[in-house]
């Protein structure tokens, strides 16, 4: 009876959660010519639009539209001769089926969980609160490899954590850090199982030893606390921050922070309060992007690399935003290679390979992003990563979360970051004129004698 009651109380919540959501749609969509790209960025902001993945040469794009706009929507469509069509009738339904799913997860690991390993299992999605709990804890169990550190708190208080993770405590300047951060944008929460599954596979089970003694980690798994809670517990499409007073009557809520940095800022992103790409009042004008500021400063010229764990797309992206290449833009292109060839050699045989490259000419424009600023400020090998969207049942699925999935997204995104990790540490080392032989042990010569 008690389980009925909990099942009962389950879906009233659930059901009230998503009520905003109610008879909004999405719509997959094509893009042929630069015209139709115009057309798209005015319905933007005509119609509240919330896009959702940007169409690329060879893919779709998929965009939310509240139930009010449908209509005007379509019909603005049809004008600007943009092929399209329904792919979720009502999103709602859709967010529900994820809610359930995950609901039921969440008890089955609570179920499970040994509490006395430090261990996260990785088959759901992990709320605020948790990974807040974990990292602390792991810093707690593990204190000569992993250090809790508070990098600044959000617009709405809430404490930005990252964990080092050092074998010398990050005094080893002849070693390179690598950065890696999740859910920057609020509603992307399958970025987590990336960066939990790194702190898994450095800290608690380490398997490739020299990953972790030869180079120093920043993994910041909650980039955008005030968003994620708000995407967790009222607007699951949640992509901002959640900061206040750039409308009267806080009519539009939150900047996007991948638009803040101080990098080409206001150049390629709305100056709409109530746009999903809203860049904010000036760059750096949001606390949550001054925590990566900060870091980035502190440890100058040993970020050697720079993730931003992202989700969807399956893509390995790198800058600039504005279609500039840096100076090493062929290594990077190699680097992001191999990293997707390694991801792709394990990945799910539905999902499609990942495609690398530049994010201005795959995507599109953008400015003030979190890893050009990076890039800017001596991260050579900056990338940002869209994970796949992983799909139940064969639905459109987008960013939204399959349980089912998450260990295998953590699994296979790692294989790539080892990839990018051990070829940050050699070209780290070679700048810095170290040797490279402890690196990967060179084949030995065999004395060979000629005979006469
Ligand atoms: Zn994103």
């Amino acid at each position: 009876m008690i389980q009925v009651i909990g099942f009962i109380v389950i879906l009233i919540v659930v059901s009230a959660k998503h009520e905003i959501y109610d008879g909004a749609s999405v719509y997959e969509f094509e893009i042929k010519n630069e015209l139709q790209v115009k057309s798209l960025r005015e319905l933007e902001d005509k119609y509240y639009l919330d896009v959702w993945s940007h169409p690329g040469p060879t893919r779709p794009g998929y965009v939310l539209v509240q139930r009010t706009w449908r209509g005007d929507f379509e019909s603005s469509l049809k004008k600007a001769g943009i092929k399209h069509k329904l792919a979720v009738k009502n999103v709602r339904g859709l967010l529900e089926q994820e809610d359930l799913l995950l609901t039921q997860a969440a008890k089955l690991s609570q179920n499970n969980m040994n509490y006395t390993v430090a261990g996260l299992p990785l088959g759901r999605i992990y709320n605020f609160d948790e990974i807040e709990n974990y990292i602390e804890r792991i810093s707690r169990m593990y204190p000569k490899v992993a250090t809790m550190v508070k990098g600044g708190h959000s617009f709405e208080h809430r404490p930005i954590h990252y964990l080092r993770i050092s074998t010398t405590d990050f005094r080893d300047e002849s070693k390179p850090i690598v950065y890696v951060q999740s859910l920057l944008h609020a509603r992307e929460w399958l970025s987590q199982a990336a960066t939990l599954y790194a702190i898994e596979k450095l800290v608690v089970n380490p398997e490739e030893h020299n990953l972790v003694s030869d180079v120093d980690w920043i993994i910041m798994p909650v980039a955008n606390p005030d968003g994620f809670v708000y995407s967790t517990f009222t607007a699951r499409s949640w992509r901002k921050n959640r900061a206040k007073g750039y409308k009267i009557g806080n009519v539009c809520v939150g900047v996007d922070l991948n638009r803040n940095y101080d990098v080409n800022w206001g150049t390629a992103s709305s100056s709409s309060p109530c746009s999903e790409t809203f860049h904010g009042r000036h760059a750096f004008s949001e606390p949550e992007t001054i925590v990566t500021k900060k870091i980035l400063h502190k440890y100058k010229g040993r970020v050697e690399m720079f993730l931003d764990i992202h989700s969807f797309g399956s893509l390995i992206l790198f800058g600039y935003g504005n279609g500039a290449l840096p100076p090493n833009a062929f290594m990077t292109n190699l680097v992001a290679q191999q990293m997707a060839t390694a991801i792709d050699a394990v990945k799910l045989r539905e999902n499609p390979a990942y495609t690398v490259g530049n994010s201005a000419m795959l995507l599109y424009p953008a400015s003030g992003c979190a890893a050009d600023y990076a890039l800017a400020n001596g991260s050579p090998l900056t990338f940002t990563f869209e994970l796949p969207g992983y799909k139940h049942n064969g639905s459109m699925a987008g960013f939204l979360v399959d349980p089912a999935f998450v260990d295998q997204a953590g699994y296979e995104t790692w294989e790539g970051i080892k990839i990018g990790a051990r070829y940050a540490l050699q070209s780290y080392r070679k700048k810095k004129g170290l040797a490279l032989d402890a690196l990967a042990p060179k084949p030995k010569r065999r004395t060979f004698k000629f005979k006469h």
